[in-house]
């Protein structure tokens, strides 16, 4: 770890990343796992270093949160807040080609888990926040960096902890955090999305009842995994509408799409058909980015092999868009069931669907930057169809955008494939992108 200030950002990135990825806060969604401590206390030396005072906030034994703060000459001006995780999804060492905890940079990657999800981001913001410190920099605005635990399991104890019982501590006018920022090449040059909206999640669990009875006599009997069969069927057949969203249709439109393609993307009475042509990774994307998504995954029912089964219990993964409200998913759920509907029993878990303006500073700002840093590119909105800690604050108020910058090397194929997969890994021009962003958004948004 480099101790004194380097000209050389993308080396002190390279290196807390290699450390950030080393710490190994595996979060498996038990209070006991994430270890986020460790990686609290890295981050506590590297700023310290730099005479930025932390605070640490640790809601439960290892989740622990560190809050740096360069606080702002004006209270009415808007204040800036950088979040980044640090914990990871576990990995499957088999999938991988090099240890995914060892860090190693091969020719100008940097490997391991939370390379792209999202220490690299994390790394580069603390990188960016160093360098302010170290320059003095006075802005009127206050700026926040934030290591977040927890992100990884609904950040109970991060993200959602902080907003709830920290506000004063965390909350800030604008909001930046994962993902987006890969470069969508267009004939008008290179598109960046930034992630505006995400849509919710209304997991639900259905309970379904039948009459127990012994298996040799099944005739006109009332078997609920026969009844719950039908039930999954009837959902995975389901067609809900199309809904071209604004942030959608945004998106859509500054992609500089063929006039053909556009249009078919923007067509709600047609859209489905048309997601049956496209290449697979594309078609999910696109129809998940308009539709609200169900997706029966588990089931549990039935004790022995000789009982007609009197209990099924399904569990079905919904993902609702911008917008939604728990009444409509419901409607939709007894659409889809039909007349089983009554034979069903609902337990849902709301979490709705975020979604921020797109003509704000931040924006402005944000398209400012990046195209001095990526030339000829131009920001497009986008919803991500799953979520992060960012709808925590725009449920608070926040102006709140998923964002970061990577270079041509890694193109939106590889990210999506290395998002908890196997193989992660960021190149250091990414790493270099993002450092130079964070510091000159901060400086421009805040006004230093
Ligand atoms: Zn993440």
């Amino acid at each position: 770890m480099a101790a004194a200030r380097t000209d050389d950002p993308t080396a002190e990135a390279t290196d807390l990343l290699q450390d950030l990825i080393r710490n190994q806060c595996v979060n498996d969604g038990t209070v006991a796992s994430g270890h986020e401590n460790r990686s609290v206390d890295l981050l506590r030396g590297y700023l310290e270093g730099a005479g930025l005072d932390v605070e640490r906030y640790e809601p439960q034994p290892g989740r622990e949160s560190l809050v740096g703060r360069i606080e702002g000459s004006d209270p009415d001006a808007p204040s800036l807040l950088l979040m980044g995780h640090t914990d990871v999804v576990p990995v499957n060492v088999d999938g991988w080609t090099r240890d995914p905890f060892g860090g190693e940079v091969v020719d100008g990657f940097v490997w391991g888990r939370g390379a792209v999800d999202m220490l690299n981001e994390t790394a580069t913001m603390a990188v960016a926040v160093r360098r302010l410190t170290q320059s003095g920099f006075t802005p009127k605005g206050t700026l926040i960096f934030l290591a977040v635990a927890d992100e990884e399991a609904l950040g109970t104890w991060g993200a959602k902890y902080l907003v709830e019982h920290e506000r004063d501590a965390v909350y800030a006018d604008y909001v930046l955090t994962e993902s987006g920022g890969f470069q969508i090449p267009t004939p008008e040059g290179p598109r960046l999305p930034v992630m505006a909206a995400e849509k919710g999640t209304y997991w639900s669990k259905l309970i379904v009842r039948g009459t127990p009875g012994h298996g040799s006599q099944p005739f006109r009997t009332d078997n609920a995994l026969v009844t719950a069969a039908e039930v999954v069927r009837r959902i995975a057949e389901y067609r809900p509408e199309t809904r071209i969203h604004e942030t959608w249709r945004r998106f859509v439109e500054g992609m500089h799409y063929p006039p053909e393609f556009r249009d078919a993307l923007l067509d709600a009475e047609h859209l489905r058909e048309f997601c049956e042509t496209l290449p697979l990774g594309l078609a999910r994307q696109v129809y998940s980015c308009t539709h609200t998504t169900f997706a029966p995954t588990v089931a549990h029912g039935g004790t022995k092999t000789n009982v007609i089964p009197d209990l099924v219990e399904l569990e079905v993964d919904i993902r609702t868009l911008p917008g939604q409200t728990a009444a409509e998913v419901d409607a939709m759920l007894a659409e889809a069931l039909g007349d089983l509907a009554d034979q069903v029993e609902f337990e849902s878990n709301d979490d709705p669907s975020t979604e921020t303006a797109v003509d704000t500073p931040l924006w402005e700002s944000l398209a400012r930057v990046s195209g001095r840093l990526v030339e000829g590119s131009a920001l497009v909105p986008f919803v991500m169809v799953g979520g992060t800690d960012n709808r925590y604050f725009r449920r608070a108020g926040s102006v709140g955008y998923g964002f970061g910058l990577f270079s041509r090397k890694l193109s939106f194929e590889d990210y999506a494939t290395m998002f908890h997969g196997n193989d992660e890994r960021i190149d250091q021009e990414s790493l270099a992108l993002s450092t130079a962003l964070w510091e000159e958004v901060a400086r421009d948004v805040l006004q230093g």
